[in-house]
């Protein structure tokens, strides 16, 4: 995407035009990191209580507009005007919680230093890296950036934000909230274009990266830092997530197929936590796959902002929706609902399962609607089944009894792994991340205070003394 291009939000569900502006390039990035840079200092300097303060009015802020940012984000991203709100609440929850992060997992510690004598003081306080670049997904266009936005703020950096190329609009909105709350010109820069804004803003004068998106991206960013140790990085990937069915009682049998549903194609399935495979045993499986697929017959599909209020939407574009039915066509096995896309001119896709059982089908994230089913004999093979991925991002156990999920949990290897709830049930009040390609241990919402700021240690006395001194009398 060239610079001289101007930037298209596209609303999903009708093709119109929701915005549009410049692409960043090169040097309009290096101006926006520059403003950051002259920025930052004097935000460091003040005081956490009116960084905090700051924020918390920017929170009340998105709590009076979040019908208006909803709106921005269900219009751009064709996602529910229901799950819109709730992302719109999540971005003025994140504040609350950052703030009880940063003193958590940041925050300052002074005691008395036992090994010294002379009565000196242990500190350990916490300072900002400098500039942080955010690069966000479209997803979730607002609440996913904010989860790195305020905390690096609150930590006092200055943030230079890209939006996904897909939901510029949401970003736009996002940024003008902390403006009208009062945000100090230069802390919260933002960027506008695809991949080649985004290289240019990891090349830059920044301190470190904070980056939510496709394995495949989070990649070559690992490539372009690993010349810079200096600089941090953070990232939060995508997932293959399983989800393991076992010993489910009959009477749960409905609730079951409710949390498979919603585990698999919430957001349209464009979530890096939504199942990718459901692993049941052979034979007693039969009936909940069955549930299943007559649940997904009633599914409701439609615009953002239908009445009644559909469970999920279109995918972002026409382009994913291709990917999503190509890499769904080309999965191994019998197909057990076809997915179907009732207008090509739009990106609605349907539901599609497979029974992938025997097959070996790609280890790769299908960013949409598509389940496969996996049937195994015993529950060491539905393990090892779980655990056949590169991704550990969320795994999640229906059925079972307290011993079979402390098994389920030790076994799994997944930075998310829930009993009884949707595979994308999290808590921002929790840590979120995953492990093998789903991120770099840097994770996310709770602990995100850990990767915005760098501790520094100290041994502070109020007169000079030396407590190792034997030998120099
Ligand atoms: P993406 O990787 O295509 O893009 C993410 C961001 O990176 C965008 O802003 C994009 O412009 C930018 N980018 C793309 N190429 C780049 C490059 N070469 N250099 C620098 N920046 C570049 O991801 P997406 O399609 O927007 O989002 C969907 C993906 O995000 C899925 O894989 C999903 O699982 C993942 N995701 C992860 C989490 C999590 O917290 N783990 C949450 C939501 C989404």
């Amino acid at each position: 995407m060239p610079p001289s291009e101007l930037l298209r939000s596209i609303r999903p569900h009708d093709g119109t035009l929701l915005w549009e502006g410049p692409v960043a390039g090169p040097s309009a990035v290096a101006e926006a990191v520059a403003r950051a840079r002259a920025a930052q200092p004097a935000w460091a300097r003040t005081p956490l209580a009116e960084r905090a303060g700051l924020l918390r009015r920017f929170a009340e802020l998105v709590t009076a507009r979040t019908e208006d940012l909803a709106r921005t984000i269900a219009e751009e991203t064709g996602k529910p005007f229901w799950e819109a709100k709730g992302e719109a609440a999540s971005v003025a929850a994140k504040v609350a919680i950052s703030i009880e992060a940063y003193g958590v997992r940041t925050g300052t510690t002074e005691r008395p230093f036992a090994a010294d004598p002379a009565g000196a003081m242990q500190a350990v306080r916490h300072k900002p890296h400098g500039v942080l670049a955010v690069l966000g997904p479209y997803n979730f266009p607002a609440h996913l950036p904010n989860g790195h936005i305020v905390p690096a703020l609150l930590a006092g950096n200055a943030v230079v934000f890209k939006p996904s190329e897909l939901t510029p609009a949401t970003g736009e909105k996002l940024a003008a909230l902390f403006a009208a709350a009062g945000l100090p010109a230069g802390l919260l820069e933002v960027v506008q274009g695809g991949g080649e804004t985004g290289a240019a803003l990891a090349a830059a004068d920044i301190d470190g990266l904070l980056f939510t998106g496709s394995a495949a991206t989070g990649a070559a960013l690992t490539r372009r830092f690993a010349e810079t140790p200096h600089r941090i990085l953070a990232l939060e990937m995508g997932g293959n997530n399983p989800l393991v069915a076992w010993d489910v009682a009959e009477a749960d049998l409905d609730a079951a197929a409710r949390v498979v549903v919603q585990s698999a194609f919430l957001s349209a399935g464009q979530r890096c936590t939504c199942a990718r495979r459901l692993i049941v045993a052979e034979g007693p499986g039969e009936a909940l796959v069955e549930r299943v697929l007559a649940l997904v017959e009633r599914m409701r599909i439609g615009p953002p902002f239908a009445e009644p209020q559909p469970f999920m939407g279109p995918l972002i574009d026409g382009r994913a929706a291709a990917r999503v039915e190509a890499a769904f066509a080309a999965l191994p096995g019998r197909v057990l609902l076809p997915m179907c896309r009732p207008d090509p001119a739009l990106p609605f896709l349907t539901p599609g399962i497979v029974d992938t059982t025997g097959h070996a089908a790609p280890d790769e994230e299908i960013f949409g609607p598509a389940l496969q089913v996996i049937r195994v004999r015993d529950f060491a093979a539905a393990m090892a089944q779980a655990n056949a991925t590169r991704f550990g991002l969320a795994a999640a156990l229906l059925g079972g009894d307290r011993t079979l999920f402390d098994r389920f949990w030790a076994e799994s290897r997944a930075g998310v792994v829930n009993w009884n709830r949707p595979t994308n049930g999290a808590a921002s009040s929790a840590p979120f991340g995953g492990v093998g390609w789903s991120g770099n241990h840097r994770p996310s919402a709770f602990y995100a205070a850990d990767y915005c700021a760098f501790p520094v240690a100290g041994i502070e006395g109020t007169r000079p003394h030396a407590p190792l001194a034997t030998g120099l009398d």
